[in-house]
């Protein structure tokens, strides 16, 4: 059987970054990738600015950065100074004012003291020419290239391309994810279930691991297993970037995701991995005759727990590549159990966990956990710590590896 890590590389063989689009630039662009460098189109600061309230002056005038001058204007951001300075001069200033034509340098307020109104006494011995002066261009000059292609988009981002006056930008969209949930038992959340019946767990869950991962989710609804339930949704889910169908791909009678998906033209590159939960999960793409690149397949397991965690191992790292970032290695860390764990184990196990920062570094420990169908296990947990096959008993101190579920 295929390891999880063989399995991930299989997937991003076939998962390239999205063909990028330009879109005007809102919120939800967030942790998006820009697909153009960026120029300025203006000097920043466009005029010499002062960087604190208080007064503009000429170092000539002062002694060792003592003196009194002649208040001659004030001058409030948004405004333009009038009057030039000439000797023994100064111009009350606010933050981001421009600076007077002859002024070399800003007194902080608190350095001064006003004599009577039209004189300051000024008392900063640490004056320096040029000292809380930010002079035009400083930042940036116009035609500087202020991002490049591959940044991610940050708040900051958003408010540099602001400053550059850009409201529309060239991004790698968010690439759309399907859901299709499958079963003749499954009802959803509205429902009441009858004797037989589950509500459906994994369609809000996957969505919203979808939303978390960058992705944008959208809901097929649950399929029947029946071959007339199926086909027409997954023909409708194939038109995504990414197809994903709980239930129905394990070896049962009526696990018929497998040979719906191939009747659609999806070919299949693997199908179960060696991995606790999650086993079951299958890969695979098909081809879509726009010439966009293929559609990503996955039919996760039924079980709540295994479709939740062959997500965070397969389809997270599948949605960041479309979305034209690095898979992020900095998810999986190192970490010292806290207390001893004892476990059984036929394959690698991605065991609920909780994990902390303590003085030497990372500290994780096992939460109580069910298995595959223990969703309520999941809540106290923010991340799996990945057990070795076999019957162990995992003292406190031992190391093991850890993936992070809170790194986005
Ligand atoms: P399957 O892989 O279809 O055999 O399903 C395995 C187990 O997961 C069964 O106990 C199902 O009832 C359960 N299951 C399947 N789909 C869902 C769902 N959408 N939400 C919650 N549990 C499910
Ligand atoms: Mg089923």
């Amino acid at each position: 059987m295929l390891t999880v890590s063989a399995a991930l590389t299989t997937v991003l063989v076939h998962a390239q970054p999205l063909a990028s689009e330009i879109v005007p630039l809102t919120p939800a662009l967030l942790g998006a990738v820009l697909a153009e460098d960026v120029p300025s189109d203006l000097d920043m600061p466009p005029y010499d600015k002062a960087m604190m309230d208080g007064y503009a002056v000429r170092m000539a005038d002062l002694s060792e950065g003592c003196g009194e001058l002649a208040v001659i204007e004030e001058v409030n951001a948004g405004q333009t100074p009038r009057v030039a300075l000439s000797e023994k001069q100064a111009t009350r200033i606010m933050t981001g004012a421009p600076i007077p034509t002859g002024a070399d340098t800003v007194v902080m307020v608190e350095r001064t003291r006003l004599a009577d109104n039209d004189r300051v006494h000024i008392d900063d011995p640490s004056l320096q020419i040029g000292r809380n002066i930010l002079t035009r261009g400083r930042e940036m000059r116009r035609g500087d290239t202020v991002l490049r292609a591959g940044a991610v988009l940050r708040p900051q981002e958003f408010g540099l391309l602001a400053t550059v006056g850009r409201t529309a930008a060239k991004v790698v969209p968010s690439p759309r994810v399907a859901v299709l949930s499958t079963g003749d038992e499954v009802v959803e959340a509205a429902d009441t279930p009858g004797p037989n019946q589950i509500r459906n767990s994994n369609g809000p869950m996957l969505l919203a691991q979808i939303a978390r991962a960058g992705g944008l989710p959208h809901y097929l609804g649950v399929a029947r297993d029946r071959l007339d339930s199926l086909r027409p949704l997954v023909a409708e889910g194939l038109n995504s970037d990414i197809l994903l169908l709980s239930g129905g791909v394990s070896a049962g009678k009526l696990d018929l995701t497998p040979g719906v998906l191939e009747e659609a033209g999806v070919v299949a590159h693997f199908h179960k991995v060696e991995m606790k939960p999650g086993k079951p999960v299958l890969f695979g793409t098909r081809e879509r005759p726009d010439g966009r690149s293929p559609t990503l397949v996955f039919g996760l397991p039924g079980n709540p727990v295994g479709a939740f965690v062959s997500f965070e191992l397969l389809v997270r790292p599948a949605i960041r590549r479309l979305r034209g970032l690095a898979v992020n290695d900095g998810a999986l860390v190192s970490a010292v159990l806290t207390e001893d764990f004892a476990y059984r184990t036929d394959r690698p196990t991605y065991h609920p966990a909780r994990l902390e920062v303590g003085d030497g570094g990372w500290r994780v420990r096992a939460v109580p956990w069910f298995g595959s169908a223990d969703l309520r296990g999941l809540l106290e947990m923010d991340a799996l710590v990945v057990l070795p096959p076999g019957d162990h008993r995992h003292m406190a101190g031992t190391r093991l590896p850890v993936l992070r579920l809170d790194f986005c």
